[in-house]
C-alpha cells in the first residue's frame, strides 16, 4: 500500500499559515503568576483562559481509544471537525466532495457554507455501501469523501472491510463518521488508523457519552493532519466548563447505560415490527431505530400530540414513509408504542 502524500490535499493557504500563538502556547508551566494574558486576576472558576490544546482532556481520550494524543481533535462539536475538513482540503469554489445519501445533513452544509460541490452517492437498496460508485464519484478536484457508519439516518454499519477499500483506493481524504459507533458490535476504524494517512475518524461525546449538551467533538488523523486542524481552529476552541466537565465525565463507566439502551432497542425492534401500522424497522447498530409506516406524517402528529418527539426522515432520498425513532428511557419508550400501537392509519 502506498502512503499518500498528505501535503498535495491541503489548500496552499493552509500549508503556509502561521497561526496566532496565545499567550497559553508560550508558558507551558500550570503555576505561577499570570500576567500575560490580560485576564481578571480574581479567580472566580472561568476567569483564565482555557488550555488550547485541551492537554488534560486529550490525555483521557488518549487512554480510553488507546490513540496517541498527537493524532486527537477536539472540537466545539464534530460539526467544527467536519467544517474544518472542507477548510483545510477544500478550496471554494473549485474543489468537490463525495458523501453517501441518504446521511447526516451537516456535510452538505458545511459543503454550502464553503462554496464546495457535493457529490452525493445513494446507498444500495438494502442500504449498503456502494463502494464503487463511491470512487467513481471522484475526479481531479474532488478533496473528500463522507461516510457515516453507523449511517444516520439508517441505522446500519458497514463493514470494516469495504470501509478500509475505500481508504485506500480513493485519492483524497476519507472522513469516517463514527458518532454512534459505542453501540455497534462491528468495530472502530481507530485500531487501523495508522494504516492510513489520508483517513480521519470522527466520534463525539454527544451520544453514547451523554454530553450533547456540552458540544464535544472528536476527529483522530495522522499526527499531520492533526497538526492542520490545530492550527486552524479557533485557538480557545473548548471552553474552561467543557473541559472540566469532560474531564470528570471521562473517568464514569457508561459500559452499563450502553447495554441498556442496547436492549431498549432490541425491545423496541421488536415491539415496533408488531405494530399493523409498521411497514418495516431497519435493523440499527446506533440508538435510534428508522421505520417505514403507513402515512408518516399522520403518525408524526399523533406522537407529537401525546408530547413525543421523533423525526420525520420522509423527504430524504430512499427514506419515503420513514421514522427515525431515538431509543429513550424505558418509561419513554413506552410513551411512545402505546400511541404507535394504537395508531391507526
Ligand atoms: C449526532 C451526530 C454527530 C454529533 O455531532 P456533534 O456536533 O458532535 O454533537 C455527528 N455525526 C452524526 C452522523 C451524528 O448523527
Amino acid at each position: 500500500m502506498q502512503m499518500k502524500e498528505i501535503l498535495d490535499y491541503i489548500r496552499p493557504n493552509i500549508r503556509n499559515l502561521v497561526p496566532y500563538s496565545t499567550a497559553r502556547d508560550e508558558y507551558k508551566g500550570e503555576v505561577g503568576i499570570f500576567l500575560d494574558a490580560n485576564e481578571n486576576p480574581y479567580d472566580n472558576g472561568v476567569n483564565r483562559y482555557p488550555d488550547p490544546m485541551q492537554k488534560r482532556v486529550r490525555n483521557l481520550i488518549s487512554e480510553l481509544k488507546n490513540v496517541d494524543k498527537e493524532r486527537i481533535f477536539i472540537g466545539n462539536g464534530s460539526d467544527e471537525a467536519i467544517d474544518l475538513c472542507f477548510r483545510i482540503f477544500c478550496e471554494p469554489g473549485k474543489s468537490s466532495a463525495i458523501a453517501v445519501s441518504p446521511s447526516y445533513g451537516m456535510y452538505k452544509v458545511a459543503a454550502a457554507v464553503n462554496d464546495v460541490e457535493v457529490r452525493e452517492v445513494l446507498l444500495n437498496e438494502d442500504f449498503s455501501l456502494p463502494v464503487d460508485r463511491l470512487l467513481a464519484a471522484a475526479d481531479d478536484t474532488t478533496r473528500l469523501m463522507f461516510v457515516c457508519s453507523p449511517n444516520n439516518p439508517t441505522g446500519n454499519a458497514f463493514p470494516m472491510e469495504q470501509l478500509q477499500e475505500l481508504a485506500e483506493s480513493f485519492n483524497g481524504i476519507l472522513i469516517v463518521d463514527e458518532a454512534y459507533v459505542d453501540f455497534s458490535e462491528k468495530g472502530s476504524l481507530l485500531p487501523v488508523l495508522e494504516s492510513y494517512s489520508n483517513l480521519i475518524v470522527l466520534q463525539t461525546l454527544s451520544k453514547a457519552w451523554g454530553m450533547a449538551g456540552l458540544r464535544t467533538g472528536l476527529a483522530f488523523a495522522s499526527e499531520q493532519i492533526i497538526s492542520y486542524f490545530n492550527r486552524v481552529k479557533y485557538p480557545y476552541n473548548i471552553n474552561v466548563t467543557a473541559q472540566r466537565k469532560a474531564e470528570e465525565m471521562l473517568r464514569r463507566d457508561i459500559s452499563a447505560q450502553i447495554s441498556r439502551i442496547k436492549s431498549e432497542r432490541r425491545r423496541l425492534q421488536e415491539a415496533l415490527a408488531g405494530c399493523r401500522a409498521v411497514e418495516r424497522v431497519f435493523p440499527s447498530d446506533a440508538n435510534f431505530l428508522l421505520m417505514r409506516v403507513k402515512d408518516a406524517k399522520k403518525l408524526y402528529s399523533q406522537l407529537l400530540q401525546a408530547k413525543v418527539i421523533v423525526r420525520d426522515r420522509s423527504s430524504q432520498p430512499m427514506c419515503s414513509e420513514c421514522l427515525r425513532v431515538t431509543v429513550g428511557t424505558p418509561e419513554e419508550n413506552e410513551r411512545m408504542l402505546d400511541i404507535v400501537k394504537k395508531y391507526i392509519p
